[in-house]
């Protein structure tokens, strides 16, 4: 590595002052509207260095012909990135995304592995479930023969009985303009057969998985500390709405008298019941409009101690912001309305364009409007394995707010 440098290798890439001004407040993202079209025509995700408009070197990065994120940085103007050592370095990225785990994640077989940026690798997503390791790949770059060689590699030098299998998002391929494909195994493990369904534990407790049942999503592995905190406060008579196959549910059915969990998905709820099965709990499920079962059971007068929401998220871009907080709104009011006095309710947003401050504002409204007194006892993100990377804050989405109600 060299101390610093001025000239690079690699084909340069211009960028406009804002785009330099975001990477120098420690974004990694530049978007095509902030870079001057390089001169030489580029490889599809091939490896470029920066320049800000001065030409001075603001370090390396991957370069996508077309997505709208026309680069992601890679490495600073210290450490100058060879395209030829380009693989190794994944591969040694790869590496120190997996020994963090093994520092942070103890007693579960279950978690992110790769969480993209906040992991240095751009467009990578891995997570593990117990034996098997489901990859995502989101860049031009990140889709490269040689560079998902090194990553694979990698992954099966320190988990080699585990089974890989890609989990392919069209409409990013799409987007990237690279090959359609399936989702599929990848390879075979260097130990025993490939397999596509695993139970995996996490928390003492034990959940199915099973890469082809039809959601596209594995757990949510981000809510895994989420669920062992939450678990802590419930008590008495427990609801969980937006339930999925059962993550907050069967954690608090270890302390609740009473536990209904509420999806409008059937799959979802069908798995949930596995899983309940499988840790010899008994949790009634509910198939229904989270919306719609709120307001009949708040209006028949129903009283809970403890109360998860937990939605998809409602603003998956910020024009949908005030829809959301109107959602969230709705949501959180009919909860605060059914807790008995000391109960506890447990209240999420995966919404990006959602801050933590709007979240609780919306919150206080809708605890103002109930009439009740609300005190927040933790103000929660996603699980260590979800690192945030700060100037980036894309990678910090997640809330997850625990109260106690009078
Ligand atoms: N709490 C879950 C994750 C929830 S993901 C866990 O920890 O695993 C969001 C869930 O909301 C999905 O299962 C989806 O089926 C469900 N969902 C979406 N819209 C809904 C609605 N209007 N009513 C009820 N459930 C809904």
């Amino acid at each position: 590595m060299k101390a610093s440098k001025v000239t690079s290798n690699n084909p340069p890439i211009h960028v406009t002052a804002r785009g330099a001004a975001r990477l120098k407040a420690g974004h990694v993202w530049v978007y095509r509207s902030d870079i001057k079209e390089p001169k030489a025509k580029l490889e599809p995700g091939s490896l470029v260095s920066v320049l800000d408009d001065k030409g001075r070197l603001l370090g390396d990065a991957l370069y996508s012909t077309t997505s709208q994120i026309a680069i992601r940085m890679f490495a600073g103007p210290r450490e100058e990135t060879l395209a030829s050592d380009l693989a190794e370095i994944i591969g040694n990225r790869v590496a120190a995304a997996i020994s963090y785990r093994d520092e942070i994640v103890q007693q579960n077989d279950a978690c992110r592995l790769i969480f993209s940026e906040a992991d240095f690798l751009p467009g990578l997503i891995v997570d593990r479930y117990n034996d098997i390791l489901t990859m995502q790949v989101l860049t031009q770059a990140m889709d490269r023969p040689a560079i998902r060689d090194a990553v694979l590699g990698s992954l099966r030098e320190h988990f080699p009985g585990a089974s890989i299998y890609e989990r392919v998002d069209e409409r990013i391929r799409e987007l990237e303009h690279l090959a359609p494909k399936a989702s599929g195994l990848v390879g075979k493990p260097q130990k025993g057969n490939a397999k596509t369904a695993t139970i995996f534990t996490i928390n003492g407790l034990r959940f199915h998985y099973d890469v082809a049942t039809g959601q596209k999503t594995g757990a949510f592995l981000d809510q895994r500390e989420n669920y062992a905190v939450a678990a802590q406060y419930a008590r008495g008579e427990a609801l969980d709405v937006f339930t999925y196959q059962g993550g907050f549910a069967l954690h608090l059915y270890q302390n609740c008298r009473r536990v209904s969990g509420v999806d409008i998905s059937r799959p979802a709820l069908e798995v949930a019941e596995e899983n309940a099965t499988l840790n010899g709990y008994n949790v009634e499920w509910i198939e229904a409009n989270a919306f719609d079962y709120l307001k009949d059971q708040s209006t028949g007068g129903r009283m809970y101690d403890t109360i998860v929401l937990d939605p998809p998220a409602f603003a998956k871009t910020r024009k949908n912001f005030d829809a959301a907080i109107k959602g969230y709104k709705e949501l959180n009011l009919r909860a605060l309305k059914m807790l008995r006095s000391g109960g506890t309710l447990i209240t999420c947003s995966c919404s990006f364009h959602v801050s933590e401050a709007e979240f609780l504002d919306m919150l206080a409204s809708a605890a103002a409007d109930a009439h009740r007194s609300v005190r927040v006892l933790e103000k929660r993100n996603a699980s260590k394995d979800h690192p945030v990377l700060l100037g980036v804050p894309e990678t910090n989405y997640l809330k997850c707010v625990i109260a106690r109600v009078e």
